[in-house]
């Protein structure tokens, strides 16, 4: 989600304190030789997790992009593919194309992990939809791409793009 959000004031290392007290080196997953850092702190029924700053629930990596080089990109994605990772060198702000990219990858990685269990189309998450929702928006790819990626029918697609299912999101 492209964040518009204007802070009135730099990052401090106050800040950055309060925010390494929440993270913790992973001992199974890594980038380049390097270990991802994963958020251990607030995490909302999602597991999205968030960091105060502000008064803003932040996405723990933006923070972490943020503290780094200074700057609030509209796109802070994973080289690690790890999202509670807020590790600065497995972060990079790429383009809309990339994180829909990004996303269109993941939704397949996560088809993948749920084989086995019934993943039928009724049974998407919420958020499932709004990715799929911004994928679909993006007009970056086909219907058929799509359906692909997230194991669905095409006609499935259609009518999400057309709001006759999942209205009400
Ligand atoms: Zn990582």
């Amino acid at each position: 989600m492209p964040h518009r959000i204007t802070f009135t004031r730099q990052i401090t290392q106050k800040d950055k304190a309060r925010f390494m007290r929440h993270t913790s080196l992973s001992e199974t997953s890594s980038y380049n030789r390097t270990p991802c850092l994963e958020w251990t702190g607030f995490k909302d029924v999602n597991g999205y997790g968030g960091f105060q700053f502000e008064g803003y629930h932040i996405k723990p990596h933006r923070f972490a992009y943020a503290a780094k080089h200074g700057e609030w990109p509209t796109y802070v994605l994973h080289h690690c593919d790890n999202r509670a990772c807020v590790n600065v060198k497995h972060l990079y702000s790429g383009t809309q194309s990339d994180n829909m990219q990004d996303m269109i990858r993941r939704g397949r990685a996560n088809r993948l992990a749920q084989t086995g269990s019934r993943n039928h189309y009724a049974k998407r998450t919420e958020n499932e939809i709004i990715e799929l929702r911004k994928i679909i928006d993006s007009k970056l790819f086909s219907d058929k791409q799509i359906a692909n990626a997230y194991k669905m029918a095409q006609s499935g697609v259609g009518q999400i793009r057309r709001r006759t299912s999942w209205k009400h999101i």
